[in-house]
């Protein structure tokens, strides 16, 4: 698995991409339909840590098997981020990084290191 430890966003869109063309799946991947299956993905993935305590999820992540169904439902939620970024012509690598810009400012490491909260938070108390 180490070789696909690399891969680029890129790469991983275009898998996505290929395995939904050779399929003719791209006719259902509309944005309203896209965001309920990446909804219903995420959804998948709350489902293991459900009714658990962080003690339980930490005993619960020691088996592989949990560990590895937990992977493929992330798995999930990527491809359909990808695709939904796809269909609605957005470039997810810059958006990414835009954020990360807009984030950078909002929680500035001098303000925030160590603490959980909002910005709105740190608006107020500085
Ligand atoms: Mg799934």
């Amino acid at each position: 698995m180490a070789e696909f430890s690399n891969a680029t966003i890129e790469e991983l869109r275009k898998k996505a991409v290929e395995f939904s063309d050779k399929r003719d799946w791209k006719q259902f991947h509309n944005p309203k339909d896209t965001a309920l299956a990446l909804s219903i993905e995420v959804a998948e993935v709350l489902e293991h840590f459900r009714f658990k305590t962080n003690d339980e999820i930490k005993e619960y992540l020691k088996n592989p098997e949990n560990k590895k169904e937990i992977g493929y439902e992330l798995a999930d939620v990527l491809h359909f981020i990808l695709i939904l970024a796809e269909e609605t012509g957005i470039d997810i690598t810059k958006a990414f990084y835009e954020k990360f810009d807009e984030l950078e400012k909002k929680y500035p490491v001098e303000k925030c290191k160590g603490k959980p909260h909002k910005y709105t938070y740190y608006e107020k108390k500085y």
